[in-house]
C-alpha cells in the first residue's frame, strides 16, 4: 500500500508506522517549505522494496540535482517549527471562516463538522495547514482582492497561497468528475503560511466583503 503523505508531512502523520509500504512526499511542498524547489521522494522500511525502487530509479533516471537536494535538506531543519505555526494558523482561520457570514461550507479536518475529524484525530498529530471553503459572493472578486495571500496552485510554503481548484489545480477534470469528488466550482483552497494571523484574517475579511 502506497500513501501520498505530502499534505500531512512526517510531523503530523507517519504512514509506515500505520502499516503502509511506501510513503510518497512532494518535497516541493512542506519539506522544502519555501516554494523554491521541485522534487519528490518515496520512503520505505523494507530493503527488498528499496532495492526495487532504486533499480527503477536508475533505469528511469529521475534524480534530484545537488542544489535541489540541499534546499530540501535545509528546509527540513525548520519543518517542525513551520508546521506548528502553519497548523495553528490554519485551525484558527478554519474556525473563524466557519462563523463568517460571507463564507459557506468550510473544509478542514480539525473542525468537528468534517467527516474525517475523528479518524484524523486518531492517526495524526495535527490537522494540517490546508483549508478550503466556498465563499458566498463572487469568486473572481474575492481572489482579485487578496493581497497577503498570493494566487498560486502550490502549497506548503512559508507564504500563504490561495487557489481556485476548478480553474487551476483540478481544471483537468470535467465538471462532473469534480462534482463527484466534492469540488464545488466556487471552492477556494488556502495554504496557510507563517505570516501574522491578524494580517491573514484581515486579508480574507476584506476580500470576502469585496465579493458580496
Ligand atoms: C504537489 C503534489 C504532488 C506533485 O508534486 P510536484 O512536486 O508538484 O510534482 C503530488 N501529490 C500531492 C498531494 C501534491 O500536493
Amino acid at each position: 500500500m502506497a500513501v501520498d503523505n505530502t499534505f500531512a508531512t512526517p510531523c503530523l502523520q507517519r504512514p509506515l508506522e500505520l502499516g503502509c509500504d511506501i510513503v510518497m512526499h512532494s518535497t516541493t511542498k512542506y519539506l522544502g517549505g519555501h516554494c523554491d524547489v521541485i522534487g519528490g521522494l518515496n520512503v520505505v522500511a523494507n530493503e527488498e522494496l528499496a532495492a526495487r525502487l532504486l533499480s527503477l530509479r536508475s533505469a528511469t533516471g529521475g534524480v534530484a540535482g545537488p542544489f535541489d537536494a540541499y534546499l530540501v535538506l535545509r528546509g527540513v531543519k525548520t519543518l517542525a517549527l513551520r508546521m506548528e505555526r502553519q497548523v495553528a494558523s490554519a485551525a484558527a482561520i478554519a474556525a473563524w471562516l466557519e462563523q463568517h457570514p460571507g463564507a459557506g461550507a468550510v473544509h478542514y479536518p480539525g473542525l468537528e463538522s468534517h467527516a474525517g475529524h475523528d479518524l484524523a484525530g486518531r492517526q495524526m498529530d495535527g490537522f494540517g495547514a490546508v483549508v478550503s471553503f466556498v465563499p458566498d459572493g463572487d469568486v473572481a472578486a474575492f481572489m482579485n482582492r487578496l493581497g497577503v495571500f498570493s494566487i498560486a496552485e502550490s502549497l506548503g510554503g512559508v507564504e500563504s497561497l490561495a487557489g481556485h481548484p476548478a480553474t487551476m489545480s483540478h481544471s483537468n477534470l470535467t465538471a462532473a468528475q469534480r462534482s463527484a469528488i466534492g469540488i464545488d466550482d466556487k471552492l477556494i483552497r488556502l495554504s496557510v503560511g507563517i505570516e501574522d494571523i491578524d494580517d491573514l484574517m484581515a486579508d480574507l475579511d476584506q476580500a470576502l466583503a469585496a465579493g458580496r
